[in-house]
């Protein structure tokens, strides 16, 4: 039996770790789990899977869920998802909270050498080099659960990496893709939400629209896979039936296909080198999808993935800045506060007027994720 620690258990990627977890209920326990305030969706997950530790965002919703459910041990914040994360008694940590707020918790579960299945791609965007350089130390496997990296994982598998001429990550394109720049004027957070291939969370899918999701993903697979940024490739293609490709020196070409269904990479991040049945996954059936379509990506469309590719060249405190004005431009637009496109402007603006500082420690980059939020925020006064 191995023991999960699932932060994010209310989300999106949480609700299909469960499932996995109820499927191969002989192989797996919910150990410990975390959620922000949502306590009408982790209600029937603490019924029915019974943690032995909770994590809630706050204290006001501490004291709400004991109103509710008889559990003697509740935590809260940051502090309690670290202590999680890195309990003695955890052997897997799924980290799939969304944002920042999940990099100490990854940073003390490497510590504590506990298996890592990471979903939170912004831990790696805002401080990379930290959590690549505590996994090698500490020989821990950080397995991805994002789909691309996923494929992009198994597509490695067994070769060699000198070997790599590019990885080729795939774009389905998000809710706009087929809209004009000029179109994207009178968008509304619905249409942002409507996303036509996956069911994901609001911040992810907005990401998608924006095309920042593809950009956090480049820089999510130069850590991962320890990649220079002239080998990695987006392509769009919006069937997103292949989930990414790597072109090797002999010019072949691997790739990994299937529906597109977040439970399968869930699943291998937590079975790996395994391979279980999953029934609830459908088979892909080609001759059904009929066709598959690639495009070129037009830099000019989609900004935000420029944005990134620089971000992430530059190295140093840059990717920070752009995580966390992207995070606040997101939540924002999510808000109604601001349009869509306004997104992107306040991230240009957060990343123009930043001086990188090169080999950041954790303290510095939690102090510009912090200085970021405030400063984007400040650009709507
Ligand atoms: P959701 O928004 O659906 O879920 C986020 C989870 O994190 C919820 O449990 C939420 O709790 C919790 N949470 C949010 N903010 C905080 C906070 N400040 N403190 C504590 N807990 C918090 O997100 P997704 O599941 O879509 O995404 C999770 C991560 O996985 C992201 O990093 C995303 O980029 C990545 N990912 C997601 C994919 C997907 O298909 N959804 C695909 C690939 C990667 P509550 O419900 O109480 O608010
Ligand atoms: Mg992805």
């Amino acid at each position: 039996m191995k023991k999960i620690t699932l932060l994010g258990a209310t989300g999106s990627i949480g609700k299909q770790t469960l499932d996995v977890i109820r499927e191969h209920h002989h192989l797996f326990e919910l150990y410990g789990l975390s959620f922000g305030r949502n306590i009408d969706k982790a209600i029937p997950l603490i019924n029915e899977f019974k943690p032995k530790k909770i994590v809630v965002q706050d204290i006001e919703t501490k004291r709400n869920l004991q109103n509710i459910v008889n559990h003697d041990y509740i935590l809260v914040g940051n502090e309690g998802m670290i202590e999680i994360s890195a309990d003695q008694d955890t052997d897997v940590l799924v980290n799939a909270v969304m944002g920042s707020v999940g990099l100490e918790a990854t940073l003390c579960a490497i510590h504590a050498n506990k298996q890592i299945a990471i979903a939170n791609k912004e831990t790696l965007v805002t401080a990379g080099h930290l959590v690549m350089e505590a996994a090698r130390s500490r020989k821990v496997s950080l397995l991805p659960v994002d789909s691309e990296h996923s494929a992009i994982f198994q597509c490695l598998n067994g070769e060699n990496h000198k070997d790599v001429n590019k990885v080729i990550i795939t774009a389905s394109g998000g809710s706009f893709r087929d809209k004009t720049r000029k179109q994207l004027d009178n968008v509304t957070i619905d249409d942002a939400l409507n996303h036509p291939n996956w069911s994901m969370g609001a911040k992810i899918t907005v990401d998608s629209a924006t095309m920042m999701n593809k950009g956090l993903e480049v820089i999510e697979a130069h850590w991962l896979f320890n990649m220079p940024y002239d080998k990695i490739d987006v392509v769009l293609h919006k069937e997103s039936v292949i989930h990414s490709m790597i072109e090797f020196a002999d010019q072949s070409v691997i790739a990994q296909l299937g529906t597109p269904d977040m439970r399968v990479p869930i699943q291998y991040a937590l079975t790996y080198p395994a391979r279980l049945h999953l029934p609830q996954a459908k088979s892909l059936n080609l001759t059904e999808v009929g066709q598959l379509h690639f495009a070129e990506m037009d830099f000019d469309r989609f900004p935000c993935l420029m944005m990134a590719y620089n971000a992430g060249r530059e190295g140093g405190t840059m990717p920070t800045v752009l995580n966390a004005a992207n995070e606040v431009a997101v939540s924002l637009f999510l808000q109604g506060k601001i349009p869509f496109l306004t997104i992107e402007r306040l991230i240009e603006k957060a990343l123009e007027q930043h001086r990188t500082i090169q080999k950041p420690n954790l303290e510095t980059i939690l102090e510009v994720d912090q200085q970021t939020r405030l400063q984007v925020q400040a650009y709507l006064n």
